[in-house]
Formats: C-alpha cells, structure tokens, sequence
C-alpha cells in the first residue's frame, strides 16, 4: 500500500482545514453557522484590476510568460518597493510566483539542506512550519506571549540562532496575531543579525497596507540596508487588493537566491498565470486610494470585534496593530463546563463547543503553536460579526 514520503509523514492537516470542513458540513445540514475561520478579504477584487485582465485575455497574453515574472509586473514591483517601502531593487532581484506561499516554497527549497534551522516566532502562520519540514528543515519555534505584544524579543533571537540557522521568518502584520514590528521592534533584532552574517532574513509583508490607528509601516531592507543583501522581502496582492484567487506573490532578494527560487519554480509551475500577472500589474500601477477606504473599514471591525471579546469574562484580547485577526486569551475558561457535562479543557475543545453550540467557526491557537488562544477573522461584514459576538458571549456565560 500507499505510504507518504518522510518529508511529509510529520506534517498533519492543518486545523484550520479540519473546522473549516466541519463549519461547512454544519451549515450544509441548515445550521446557521458564522465562519470567522477564513483568511481573506470579503471585499471583491477592485474593479479596475478585473478591467485589466479582461484585457490581458482579449490581447492574447494567454501564454507561457518569463519564468518568474512578466517585464511589465516585475517593473510594477520594483516602483512599488521603491516608492512604497523606499528599497531600490534590480529586476534581477524581483521574482514573481503563485502566490507569497510559493515564494516562500520556493525560497525555503532553493536554500535548505536537510537539518538546516529555520528560526520561527511562535504564534506563526501554519504554512511556515510545515514548508520549512517538506524542504526537509528543521523549524526552531520561539514563544512570543501576548504580555511580549506577540513580538520576538532580540535575546530570544540572539538565543536560537546557532551555527545550523539558516533563516529567521518575521511576519509584520502577523497572522495570526495581528502584532506588527515598528521600525524601533525591528532595530535591535536587525542588530543580532548584523552579528550573525550566516542567517538570511525572510520578512513576510502580506499585510503591509492592513494597519491601523498611526501604525507607521517599515520593510527591514529599508531600515539596514546592510541586510538588504541577505533579505527576501515577500509580499503579494492577496490581502491588500482582494485578489486572493487570482495567487500571485512575489519578492525582491539578492540575485543569487532570486536565481536558485527561479529553479524550483521551473520544475513546480513553468510561470505564474499570464492573466493574473496583467492583473497584478494593474493593482499596482493603479490608483491606491481605495486601500484607504478598506483600510478604515477593517479598523471598524476591529475596535467592534475586540472590545466585545475583551468584555466577556475569561477571554482577554489584545488590540491588535494590522492584519485582520484578532488572537484572543482563553485560559480564564478552561475547567469550566458546558451545560451537558462537557469539560473545556483546551483552545480546541473550546472552539469546538464555539462550533457546536454557538454556531461560530473560529481557529484554536494549537493550529498556530501556541496555546490556549483562538483566531477571529473579522473580515466580514459588522452585522455578522455583531451576531457572532453575542452568541460567543452568551456561549461562555453558559459554561460553569
Ligand atoms: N503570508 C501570510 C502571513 C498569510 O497569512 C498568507 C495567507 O494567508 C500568505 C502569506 C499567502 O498568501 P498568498 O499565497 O495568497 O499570496
């Protein structure tokens, strides 16, 4: 019979994927279920962007294209990183894929050898460590508590890297927990790495233009640029232009590793979507005010979704920088009951009562490794999420 290779044997389903298949087998039987599990933008892709792949399809760019990214999109890259996040790159720097999750496929393929460390601050974005493991890498996660704003802190840096470490992964704004890096939360964790000329920086940007209040956003390449040259600068247009389904990412790197990723991706996909890459280029030479408009509205969200968390006994929430998650505390429930006898003994069992009784999707900390803690998505609509709150709180009330 079947058996999987060892690079995949560790890595399990993803929990996400588990409760996201119950919530929908729930509603398939007519329940009124609320899914707060998803990590995509409910607004649609910008008019303007689907105008430009309609005529990406009508000019017959529906073929093969350059390897890692068109001219036209790779140029469109490289004025964004420059005007946006004031780093200059080369086109040869700047590759393009089906989405950041292959950049970081990519990456990770293209520079790991078996046992080769990879620094992961914990909670962290499931997909790192299971790509680091089918590259045959060995993730080294590192908790960052709530009470540490969920931030890496530079001794705990300093303290995994050893002579194995390959990469250190940042994510800022983080999925899951919203916590974002200030240019002063970066400085002196860009001053370890400047002691360790062996560790490549990955920094995940996805959520750049998903802050709120006056959360000023910065790109470590720009804060050192003596890293610049050992930094892959990731980003895509899944979060920020709703375009999620389209699955382009890309990054800007040094040319050496930008050439060993354009490899991998030779063999994995030929090229990213010719249509998609004529629609990025549109997202990102067009006109960026309504970025403005979401973001705004994102930060509604939030303030509603965290100050009603925060107002039920027992689950404490930190009022996230970005991104559209909130990464609550639920200790203050564990032990309790559920009015049939049930105990809730961790974040899972809690968001399987959550499912079950209030009807709620949302993602235990477990999936993200750390616990006990639970993920919302608010990017839905106020109304569902006023809804989801009040039957959240009235599901904890219950519980003894
Ligand atoms: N990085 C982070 C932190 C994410 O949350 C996601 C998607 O959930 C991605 C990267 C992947 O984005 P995509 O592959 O759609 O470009």
């Amino acid at each position: 019979g079947f058996a999987p290779a060892s690079r995949i044997a560790r890595i399990d389903v993803s929990e996400i994927v588990r409760i996201g298949a119950r919530a929908q087998a729930l509603k398939r039987e007519g329940k009124p279920i609320i899914i707060l599990g998803a990590g995509e933008p409910d607004f649609d892709t910008p008019h303007f962007v689907k105008q430009g792949a309609v005529e990406a399809i009508m000019a017959g760019d529906t073929k093969y294209t350059a390897l890692d990214g068109t001219p036209a999109l790779k140029q469109a890259i490289q004025a964004k990183f420059s005007r946006e996040n004031n780093v200059d790159y080369v086109l040869d720097e700047i590759t393009v894929a089906t989405g950041a999750k292959q950049i970081l496929f990519n990456a990770m393929m293209a520079s790991l050898n078996a046992g080769d460390e990879v620094v992961i601050p914990t909670p962290y974005w499931t997909s790192y460590s299971d790509i680091v493991q089918i590259a045959e890498g060995v993730p080294v996660l590192v908790t960052c508590t709530a009470e540490a704003g969920f931030r890496l802190t530079a001794e705990q840096l300093d303290a995994a890297i050893t002579p194995k470490t390959k990469w250190v992964l940042l994510n800022s704004p983080s999925n899951p927990s919203g916590a974002a890096y200030s240019e002063a939360d970066y400085r002196p964790l860009l001053d370890v790495l400047l002691r360790h000329p062996q560790v490549m920086l990955l920094v995940d940007d996805m959520y750049e233009h998903i802050t709120y209040d006056d959360f000023r956003f910065v790109t470590p390449a720009a804060i050192e640029p003596r890293l610049k040259n050992r930094t892959l600068t990731v980003n895509g247009v899944s979060k920020a232009y709703a375009m999620t389904g389209w699955r382009i990412g890309y990054a800007g790197g040094p040319k050496a590793l930008i050439k060993a990723m354009s490899v991998v991706q030779s063999q994995a996909t030929s090229c990213p979507s010719s249509v998609s890459q004529a629609a990025s280029v549109a997202a990102l030479n067009g006109d960026q005010s309504f970025l403005q408009e979401r973001k705004a509205s994102f930060q509604r969200r939030r303030d509603l979704v965290v100050a009603g968390l925060n107002a039920i006994e027992g689950i404490t929430c930190r009022v996230p920088e970005g991104a559209f998650y909130t990464f609550s505390g639920c200790a203050g429930l564990l032990g309790r009951k559920t009015a049939d006898g049930r105990v809730i003994a961790t974040d899972s069992d809690f968001c399987n009562y959550l499912l079950s009784d209030a009807h709620v999707a949302v993602v235990p900390g477990s999936a993200f490794g750390l616990s006990p803690f639970f993920r919302i998505s608010y990017a839905t609509s106020e109304a569902e999420l006023t809804e989801a709150l009040s039957r959240i709180a009235r599901a904890c009330e219950a519980l003894t």
